[in-house]
């Protein structure tokens, strides 16, 4: 997307409307590790009157449902655009992982003419293991997880930061809000938009969105769905606390 699209796409924290557009921007199916088909994940979306679903399937090759499995993807998911039009905006989109600190990410054997939204994601630390991340010190977690997020900012091709803090947050230690915010700062400064996420953004998305809201970022709710039950939840969450804010 153009910085242009992206203004258009994403929520302006800073002028949240009364009703929060029913996006989901962050969602798995049986393509890589979600429970459910595409389908079935539209046909829910429809049900629960979503506006718009973004799929994000991941690019590393031990999540991915085999070889040959992205030209399926894409194949699938134009068809259920093209079946919903008028009803859903049926999106193909990627999570990518940050491979270093310097904003290069995996693709494998996906490529990006055939994907309108690009989320950049930490996943594995650079040069750590998945079996080492538990045990980092947490000082060095925080680091790592910082820098590799601050990589992918320089990237212009992402359109927006998957769970900022994330992996810290849920494998190692709280990831410091004054760094939470220093990625906002930077993701407004490259016109990248910042993700609120409620399955990582503990214990509520509120301080989160503050500094969203305070820096003018642009914000892109989404769940990360890998079941039918977390389906618009980050749409729902934020929807919640504009309810709340009105009502006091
Ligand atoms: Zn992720
Ligand atoms: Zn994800």
């Amino acid at each position: 997307m153009t910085p242009e699209e992206r203004t258009a796409w994403f929520l302006d924290a800073a002028r949240l409307p009364t009703k929060i557009p029913a996006w989901e921007h962050h969602l798995h199916s049986t393509f890589t590790d979600g429970t459910d088909t595409a389908e079935a994940l539209v046909l829910l979306a429809l049900e629960l009157g979503l506006e718009r679903v973004v799929f994000t399937e991941h690019t590393e090759p031990d999540l991915v449902m085999g070889p040959g499995w992205f030209p399926k993807y894409v194949q699938e998911i134009a068809r259920l655009r093209d079946l919903y039009v008028g009803r859903l905006d049926v999106v193909t989109g990627l999570e990518v992982p940050a491979l270093d600190f310097a904003g290069q990410f995996l693709l494998d054997e996906a490529d990006l003419e055939s994907v309108a939204f690009l989320l950049g994601a930490v996943h594995r630390y650079p040069g750590v293991t998945w079996e080492e991340m538990p045990d980092l010190e947490p000082e060095r977690g925080i680091d790592l997880e910082f820098r590799a997020t601050m990589g992918l900012l320089d990237n212009p091709k992402i359109d927006c930061i998957a769970h900022p803090g994330g992996m810290c947050q849920h494998h190692i230690t709280p990831f410091p809000m004054a760094l939470f915010e220093e990625i906002v700062q930077k993701a407004v400064a490259n016109h990248i938009a910042v993700e609120l996420n409620p399955g990582y953004q503990k214990p509520t998305l509120d301080p989160y969105l503050e500094i969203c809201r305070r820096h003018g970022a642009m914000i892109s709710p989404g769940s990360n769905a890998h079941k039918p039950r977390d389906l618009g939840l980050a749409c729902r969450t934020l929807q919640g606390i504009v309810d709340w804010g009105a009502a006091t």
